[in-house]
């Protein structure tokens, strides 16, 4: 995809899972990539080494807490000065806690709400007026079927998941005038970190391995009774990023095995 060339990318939370896969697909495209998280700037500048191996392309780290407003801030500005004027915004990053309501830890709802939703916001306030002034700029949110449906005991991942999606086709609407669009992508279960700790504590409750509990849990779960790939939805990213994606907007677009088809 040509014009995804010298472009320059954010993907929040992208030290690994579906976000580091975004970050691959990306930069082997010859997208300048900045990879974002939690750890430290070496153990960062570790993966963007390894990055820069497997696909020739470059790629530079920047640590943020997302719960806090001013790191974002400063996330956005400290990009636009190393980087570039970001053009291509991927909110990633997100956290995930499963209990019953009654014993909901607020902190965990608090840290969810930020995270999950309202960092996409500050984000997109910040990124949108460089993108008008290039009149060029993709933004996808990644959302998950569980914006598009409810299940129990995750009272804090469906509100925030529901409000980004919400987040999503307010912004597309808002610049549907430009070529810039805002999209989400909603995931079906693939194996990351955060899917491996649910598939941990399913397989310490039921008593089984680990291969044991993931294959009953994705049958359960998913018609297809298989795991999506990241690299695939990292494919889907990069369609939604292209000049060829210009008229989809405001789209919830799912790779979930056909569960939302149910
Ligand atoms: P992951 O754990 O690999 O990625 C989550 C990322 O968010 C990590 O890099 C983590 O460092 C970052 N993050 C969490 N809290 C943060 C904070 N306070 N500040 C900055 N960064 C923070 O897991 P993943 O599955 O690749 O998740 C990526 C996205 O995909 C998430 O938004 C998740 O909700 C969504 N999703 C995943 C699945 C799945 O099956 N894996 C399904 C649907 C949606």
């Amino acid at each position: 995809m040509k014009n995804l060339h010298g472009k320059v990318a954010l993907i929040t939370g992208s030290t690994s899972g579906i976000g580091l896969a975004v970050a691959h697909k990306l930069a082997s495209q010859g997208t300048r990539v900045v990879i974002h998280g939690l750890l430290a700037q070496k153990d960062g500048e570790l993966i963007c080494r390894e990055l820069a191996e497997h696909t020739g392309g470059t790629a530079s780290y920047h640590r943020a807490d997302l719960r806090n407003p001013e790191e974002i801030s400063a996330l956005i500005g400290g990009v636009s000065e190393d980087a570039g004027e970001i053009d291509i915004l991927i909110n990633n990053a997100g956290v995930q806690h499963v209990s019953p309501i009654q014993d909901f830890a607020v902190e965990c709802w608090n840290d969810m709400l930020a995270v999950n939703l309202s960092a996409p916001f500050h984000t997109i306030r910040l990124c949108v007026p460089a993108m008008k002034k290039k009149g060029w700029g993709r933004i996808v949110n990644v959302a998950s079927i569980s914006g598009l449906r409810g299940r129990a005991e995750k009272p804090g991942y469906n509100a925030t998941k529901h409000g980004l999606i919400g987040l999503t086709k307010s912004v597309a609407l808002e610049l549907a005038g430009y070529d810039i669009t805002c999209n989400a992508l909603c995931p079906g279960w693939a194996l990351t970190p955060i899917v491996q700790k649910q598939i941990e504590s399913f397989s310490k409750k039921n008593g089984m391995d680990f291969p044991t509990a993931t294959r009953e849990l994705v049958s359960l779960r998913q018609p297809s009774g298989r795991l999506v790939k990241v690299e695939h939805l990292a494919s889907l990213v990069m369609f939604l990023c292209s000049d060829e994606a210009a008229e989809v907007r405001g789209a919830a677009w799912t790779m979930d095995g056909g569960t939302t088809a149910q």
